[in-house]
């Protein structure tokens, strides 16, 4: 996740998460994709329990919640292929973990000027958070209300369920940086452990059961999975992907995990469930995964400004004048190399 400034802050962890994760330990440790996923996931206590997450009010400002014109290349992109494709008669829009919906209605106001596209139209969108789904139906309801198209949408928690079929345009905006990752470590002995985390009396908070300093192996076993399962979907019905999340081409070997709270980076175990602990994408990996799909990573800004983000900025601010100094600030902030622009990057498959 993006944020803007760096603070420590001292450990407050929702007791009844702590309990939870305490139960959940095994000889008083748990591995850190288990301890990730109760801490993200807990149906009651869990991260994406709640909704307040993103946006100016939430934890972290995502690049949908900072311009519609983010949304509006995507767009752009989606219709190019479309055209070029030969206008496929039966579109399967998926979004993963489209959080408050800002994304797909920016990329409706655009599709909604193409009636051919709109027809063939089928719309799934992967959602684990029942508030976040909530939000969606509602935002979904009323731009139909104020459009006057009936939309054809299904809602799912795992994309594994996805029945519909059709020319495939799958996207996200950080969504893979949420899914959970296992860690391992090779110890003295030589042998590749899983990284594991535990309770400390003392302090009474948790922490990694190894020395901080060892080098560490992420594994996005998730992210292969949701990867190979599109793969086939594309190589039976045709279809692209764009995904756009923070992360690195080359390998690391240090924990990328980090925890965001109200825009802030706080100690990866500060805020437990209140806080959005995330890490970065390995994108060589996550492309290999593809294979034997063609595939291309590019910076966000490259891609942004490849698909004409500069000459949309153009004709939106002449046409509003008074919004020009804005909306080019919000554009600086999703391309600059210091801020957006080249910590993201895209995977097009
Ligand atoms: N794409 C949005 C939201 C990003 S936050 C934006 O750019 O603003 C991550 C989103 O993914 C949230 O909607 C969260 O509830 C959802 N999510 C996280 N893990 C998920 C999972 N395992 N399955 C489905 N949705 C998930």
């Amino acid at each position: 996740m993006y944020f803007e400034k760096m603070i420590l802050s001292k450990d407050q962890p929702d007791s009844s998460l702590q309990s939870i994760i305490l139960e959940n330990m095994c000889d008083g440790e748990i591995a850190v994709y288990d301890f990730l996923n109760l801490v993200l996931y807990h149906p009651e206590f869990g991260y994406y329990a709640k909704n307040r997450v993103i946006g100016r009010g939430g934890d972290f400002i995502t690049s949908p919640e900072i311009s519609q014109l983010f949304g509006e290349v995507i767009a752009i992109y989606i219709l190019h292929d479309w055209n070029e494709k030969g206008k496929p008669q039966k579109i399967h829009l998926v979004e993963l973990g489209p959080g408050r919906g800002t994304l797909l209605i920016d990329l409706l106001n655009v599709f909604k000027k193409y009636p051919d596209f709109m027809d063939a139209l089928h719309i799934s969108l992967i959602e684990k958070s029942d508030a976040f789904k909530s939000l969606q139906k509602e935002l979904l309801e009323s731009w139909s209300n104020k459009n006057h198209y009936a939309l054809k949408v299904k809602h799912f928690s795992d994309i594994c369920d996805i029945s519909s079929q059709g020319y495939l345009y799958c996207y996200a905006n950080e969504f893979f940086d949420a899914l959970p990752i296992r860690q391992y470590y090779t110890d003295h002995f030589n042998q590749r452990i899983e990284r594991t985390v535990y309770f400390k009396n003392q302090t009474q908070a948790f922490e990694f059961c190894d020395d901080a300093n060892i080098e560490i192996e992420e594994e996005d076993d998730e992210t292969i999975k949701i990867a190979q399962f599109l793969k086939h979907i594309i190589e039976r019905d045709g279809g692209r992907c764009i995904f756009f999340d923070y992360g690195y081409i080359q390998g690391s070997s240090i924990s990328t995990l980090q925890t965001v709270y109200r825009h802030q980076k706080v100690n990866v175990f500060d805020y437990l469930g209140d806080a959005d602990i995330s890490h970065q994408i390995n994108f060589s990996n996550f492309a290999k995964a593809f294979s034997p799909l063609e595939t291309k990573i590019m910076t966000q800004a490259n891609f942004l400004e490849e698909w004409g983000i500069l000459l949309r900025l153009q004709q939106l601010s002449q046409t509003n004048p008074n919004r020009a100094h804005e909306l080019s600030i919000q554009v600086s902030r999703l391309i600059s190399k210091t801020m957006m622009g080249e910590h993201f990057k895209v995977l097009l498959v």
